[in-house]
């Protein structure tokens, strides 16, 4: 009985692995893949994709993407980040008829599963409207400047400006935090910074500054949107066995492989759960690493 379970899932592991290996190309190949960004996000991406997909990479910057909502504040997002990706998409491909777009979006704040640390959520959008299929990929980082002041003085401006890495990373400042009445973007040298700041504290006494996220500012969320890429490529060449398009994912892991000695389970990796993001076809693939027991190293009972 238990070799045949196992044998069924060698037999999943072995379909798994042949779907893998199935390359994604005739999807892709000699098509344009269309990114609409204003903000040089493509200066990230593009070297991911390149030579990976076997299609021309276009930038299409004709699309004002502040009208979906700008981290300014000037226009507040209405959708959340992968309805907004999708909206851009689908803009591109009414007013241009293309065919294959990438979108993208990015969030900031408190990293999700470890408050009052700042973090930075990448979301790329890859929809296909010729073979009507959408992949996307998340991805979180710790790394980002992402930070605002209010600040009343020529020090504070100082200690603030080297906390986040002005001027590589730009800044913005506004006369305050909500209700502003004046936003000056995109300040990458000292000259304009203090030449904005002097009035702004004559008039107000202080002045609210922020680090400018969108990606041409921002050299670490450009590195975040570059790994974001990674990963979307990693889900472009990930085949569903169902409905045989680009896309499945592993959505959970699972722990419990037993040790090789004392057959109690361990921490190690016992299967992973893979989602279609297409056809929501699920799969569990037992022994991702190829082994059956795991090293009695990482057993409790073994090695406490
Ligand atoms: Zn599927
Ligand atoms: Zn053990």
């Amino acid at each position: 009985m238990l070799s045949i379970i196992n044998l069924n899932k060698y037999l999943l592991d072995l379909v798994l692995f042949l779907c893998f290996m199935k390359i994604p190309n005739d999807y892709f190949k000699h098509r344009k893949l269309v990114f609409v960004t204003q903000h040089q996000k493509h200066i990230a991406v593009f070297p991911v994709l390149e030579d990976k997909l076997e299609c021309e990479l276009v930038l299409c910057n004709q699309i004002d993407t502040n009208q979906f909502g700008s981290f300014s504040g000037e226009v507040k997002r209405l959708n959340d980040a992968y309805q907004t990706a999708v909206l851009k998409c689908d803009t591109a491909q009414q007013e241009f008829g293309f065919d294959l777009v990438l979108a993208s979006e990015g969030s900031f704040g408190s990293h999700p599963s470890i408050p009052f640390l700042p973090s930075n959520q990448e979301l790329l959008v890859l929809k296909d409207y010729k073979y009507n299929f959408t992949v996307s990929a998340t991805f979180t980082s710790l790394e980002t400047n992402f930070s605002a002041e209010t600040i009343s003085s020529m020090n504070g401006l100082e200690a603030f400006a080297q906390k986040v890495k002005f001027p590589s990373h730009a800044l913005i400042f506004k006369d305050r935090k909500d209700q502003f009445r004046e936003v000056h973007k995109g300040i990458d040298n000292q000259l304009e910074l203090e030449k904005i700041f002097e009035p702004l504290l004559v008039k107000h006494r202080q002045a609210y500054i922020e680090t400018d996220m969108r990606a041409c500012y921002n050299p670490t969320r450009q590195k975040v949107i570059a790994q974001t890429a990674q990963k979307l490529l990693k889900q472009l060449y990930s085949i569903c066995p169902k409905c045989c398009l680009p896309g499945f994912q592993v959505t959970s892991t699972q722990k419990g492989l037993k040790c090789s000695v004392c057959r109690f389970p361990t921490n190690s990796i016992l299967c992973q759960e893979y989602v279609c993001q297409n056809c929501n076809y699920v799969l569990k693939s037992y022994y991702p690493n190829h082994q059956q027991f795991s090293d009695p190293m990482y057993c409790n009972f073994c090695n406490p």
